[in-house]
């Protein structure tokens, strides 16, 4: 028998080659009369584009974003949108940048607009995780969640090929922990395939030809059901751990998770036997967990956490703080399986399929 919880979500979504042409009429939707747009200091340029767009409803342009959303930023921006009476913030760009616009439209509760530039997902989901003293805090709320999210996959052909990789692969991992969640529910389960089909192929094609819009727009359309997955259910051992390396090393967000995604899938594998199965299928392969290290690999994309800045030392401490509070994971996590899982992503060791099948915990 069914049995399930589904929170509708109340956003707009708009998506399409050219999509930012029409920010002014979802402003006006929106009822803004002025905004404040943000953007991280790389992207200060595209930012300027969109306020241009804007024309007097933006009052400021803040390329102040960073990785992790600093409480200290997220203070002095509140200090100028406070200042201009701004109704509005509109966030430029990546995860970063999205987690600022979060942080500040939440606290005052003004309306938040995002145009996307990466395959995070942040723009999907009432999440927000947050750092002060360097401890980050991750909370969830309904009036976190975006209103409007302008998806222009025009604005993802400037991505770095790197930042490229290892976005997309921090969208399937999102798909990934969907489908072995244990709130998930068969309308998830049929968004992780779909978005993992779209990432997949959408990375092969730009392989293939780095140029193809048509491939950019499938990542971008797979980003968007991926962070829809993440908004939807729990997250497990993988997301947990990549939190923990970034949090308390000072690992980079994505190319963490595109390190770690094949090893936390190894070591799910024998609990979760039927995502498994529907991963490979997404995929067209027979074993998911080395797929995913192989594309990565023939992509070029980072396949050791050594390579990024993570030793042999930090184990112990990164294994304890991972097992340090509870979360549903299909299988059992202890000290010891994480320990050894993180001394295979060390070197980047092969995955191999894993035989049998093991209880949850
Ligand atoms: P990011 O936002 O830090 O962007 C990475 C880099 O790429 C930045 O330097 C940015 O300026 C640049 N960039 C972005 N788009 C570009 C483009 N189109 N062209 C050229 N350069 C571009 O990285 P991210 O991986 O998108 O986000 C990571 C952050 O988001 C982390 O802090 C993570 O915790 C958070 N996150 C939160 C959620 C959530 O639901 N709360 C989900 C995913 C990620």
């Amino acid at each position: 028998m069914r049995s399930f919880v589904h929170q509708a979500q109340a956003q707009r979504i708009v998506f399409g080659v050219g999509a930012i042409a029409s920010i002014g009429a979802e402003l006006d939707r929106m009822n803004v009369g002025s905004a404040v747009v943000l953007s991280t200091r790389g992207q200060a340029q595209l930012a300027g584009r969109l306020a241009g767009l804007l024309g007097d409803r933006a009052v400021a342009q803040l390329p102040v974003a960073v990785p992790h959303t600093p409480v200290e930023v997220t203070e002095r921006t509140l200090a100028v949108v406070r200042g201009h009476q701004a109704d509005a913030v509109v966030s430029v760009g990546g995860g970063s940048t999205t987690g600022l616009g979060k942080a500040v439209a939440s606290r005052l509760g003004i309306k938040h607009l995002v145009v996307p530039t990466t395959y995070a997902g942040s723009e999907v989901t009432p999440v927000l995780g947050e750092t002060s003293g360097g401890e980050k805090t991750t909370r969830s709320s309904p009036d976190i969640l975006p209103d409007t999210v302008l998806y222009d996959v025009q604005l993802t052909t400037t991505l770095p090929w790197s930042v490229t990789v290892t976005s997309a692969v921090n969208a399937v991992a999102h798909a990934v922990e969907a489908l072995y969640a244990t709130d998930a529910s068969e309308q998830t389960d049929e968004l992780a395939v779909e978005a993992i089909g779209s990432l997949v192929s959408g990375l092969r094609a730009l392989r293939s030809d780095r140029d193809s819009i048509d491939a950019r727009d499938q990542l971008l359309f797979g980003a968007w059901l991926a962070g829809r997955c993440l908004g939807a259910v729990g997250m497990g051992l993988h997301h947990k751990l990549c939190h923990t390396l970034g949090g308390a090393f000072d690992l980079p967000h994505a190319a963490t998770h595109t390190v770690v995604l094949p090893f936390a899938m190894a070591y799910n594998e024998p609990a979760a036997p039927a995502a498994m199965s529907r991963i490979a299928a997404a995929m067209d392969t027979d074993h998911a967990p080395s797929a995913v290290q192989s594309l990565v690999r023939d992509l070029g994309g980072p396949t050791a956490l050594r390579d990024l800045g993570f030793a042999d030392a930090d184990i112990g401490r990164a294994a304890d703080l991972a097992v340090a509070h509870a979360y549903p994971n299909p299988r059992a996590v202890t000290r010891a399986g994480v320990a050894e899982l993180l001394h295979r992503a060390l070197d980047g060791d092969p995955v191999r399929p894993t035989s049998g099948t093991v209880n949850g915990g």
